[in-house]
């Protein structure tokens, strides 16, 4: 396992500094890392989280640093809105011949999952503009969403991490409209079915959209598996096919996001789109972002997939995007992309990872069900899994945040040798602290019972110290 040498005493990286990241990733082999901590080097911490549910595939693939060196040789760097690239091509091509037929008919690349959401709330304005419906503009979205960090995407966002920076947000009372969120564990009533749920929310939604003037709406964006915002809530059944028929209804455009549990995280038989576990193809979205584990930590890439109702508006109409960003469609990224997807596909790994992810969560679920009296739920699809926490299980009622749950069980998960992520719960109760669990697509059985085991003995030493 490599190490590299002792990190500075005094953080220069701002982010370390202020957030007091202690630990510095210093190498990793596979499922596994190995982190320094004032000085002191700790290998074979078992890596459940992959960065923040990033890694596809293992660390130091060695398959991979090959395909670097081969794309590094043969890409050749060109500004995307004036010369095109052949691996930004070929990316397109195969996630679109990796979908379902006909549901995506072009791609757009870019560098970070905040800035394929950027992108795509400019395509679908000017979708509008193409299509002579320029007084559409107003965005829909879920209380508690997250689609990331740049200013648009803050603005689709209802989150209390987003919440600060609204003031420099143009518009926001006028432009964007927020609907419920689907969170069984705490919104679906008793005895009340999934479908009933689902139901329950459209209506709601409906409502929100006819108190709005549906003529002036422009889309309705959702994460088809939220992560970094509630943790990994199912929709209950139902609920995704009933925001498309809303969609279709009111002439809005759909957008899922699927940065996070997408690009094969939490798909069925080895997709690697997220919503084909409850949509059919006729009931596709119109535009979809992904990033994370379209480049596994190896490159920063994020893309835009795009219908051909998009595409054809625009060809049918100006036939020009009118800008793009200076590292659009990069070869070099792109290429590495490729090649990662390729692997996936051919080693089987998005079948891999739902059926070991699955298992990892079976487990999970069935033992602190049963044993603890900390963790109210466990949740997720495939490979992507959280547990919330409880002070009271009957009335699912959080902890106070004032006990910093979320960087205690990190720490000690941490000194068991397991990497996961941690979240606060919200501050108005409304969601409990949570742990993410987001391995590798790589995982065997063996590193399945290992991630288990130490988040089990985690949690158990936190009720310890919560007594
Ligand atoms: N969208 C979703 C659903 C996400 O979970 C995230 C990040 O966690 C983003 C967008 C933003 O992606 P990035 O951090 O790459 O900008």
């Amino acid at each position: 396992m490599t190490a590299a040498t002792q990190a500075p005493q005094n953080s220069y990286n701002f982010q370390a500094t202020v957030d007091q990241v202690g630990p510095q990733i210093v190498g990793g082999q596979g499922v596994h890392i190995s982190i320094e901590r004032d000085g002191q080097v700790t290998d074979g911490i078992i890596d459940a989280i992959t960065g923040a549910a990033v890694g596809a595939l293992g660390h130091a693939d060695e398959e991979v640093y090959e395909i670097i060196n081969k794309a590094a040789r043969q890409s050749t760097y060109s500004y995307p809105c004036l010369v095109s690239n052949k691996s930004s091509e070929e990316l397109a091509k195969f996630y679109i011949d990796n979908s379902p037929k006909g549901v995506f008919s072009a791609a757009l690349w870019c560098t970070s999952g905040s800035e394929s959401n950027e992108n795509a709330l400019r395509l679908i304005r000017q979708y509008w503009l193409e299509r002579g419906r320029p007084e559409k503009v107003k965005l829909i979205s879920r209380e508690s969403s997250y689609h990331g960090f740049s200013l648009g995407a803050v603005s689709i966002s209802w989150n209390p991490r987003t919440e600060p920076y609204t003031p420099y947000l143009m518009d926001r009372e006028k432009i964007n409209i927020k609907i419920p969120c689907a969170y069984s564990y705490r919104f679906k009533k008793d005895g009340e079915t999934e479908e009933a749920y689902a139901q329950r929310l459209i209506e709601q939604t409906e409502k929100i959209i006819l108190e709005n003037d549906p003529d002036t709406i422009a889309s309705l964006t959702v994460e088809t598996l939220p992560g970094s915002s509630l943790g990994t809530c199912p929709p209950p059944k139902g609920y995704l096919k009933g925001l498309r028929d809303l969609c279709n209804k009111y002439d809005l455009i759909y957008h899922l996001d699927e940065v996070m549990c997408g690009t094969g995280r939490s798909n069925p038989n080895g997709a690697f789109n997220c919503w084909e576990n409850f949509l059919d193809p006729a009931d596709a979205p119109d535009i979809q972002t992904v990033g994370k584990t379209l480049g596994s930590g190896y490159v920063t890439i994020a893309g835009i997939l795009i219908g051909p109702k998009i595409r054809d508006a625009y060809l049918e109409g100006s036939k020009a995007i009118g800008g793009g960003h200076t590292y659009s469609s990069h070869a070099f990224n792109c290429a590495v992309s490729l090649g990662i997807m390729q692997k996936l596909k051919r080693d089987n790994l998005t079948a891999n990872i739902f059926e070991k992810g699955n298992l990892m969560g079976q487990k999970l679920k069935s033992i602190f069900l049963s044993e603890s009296n900390i963790v109210g739920d466990v949740r997720g699809i495939g490979g992507f899994w959280s547990i919330e926490f409880v002070k009271d299980r009957a009335t699912k009622e959080p902890f106070d945040l004032s006990l910093n749950l979320a960087p205690r069980i990190k720490a000690i998960a941490f000194q068991n040798k397991v990497n996961i992520m941690a979240m606060p719960g919200n501050p108005d109760g409304s969601c409990g602290d949570r742990i993410l669990l987001a391995p590798s697509f790589v995982i065997t059985e063996q590193n399945v019972d290992e991630i288990v085991e130490k988040v089990v003995k985690s949690v158990n030493q936190l009720t310890e110290e919560l007594r």
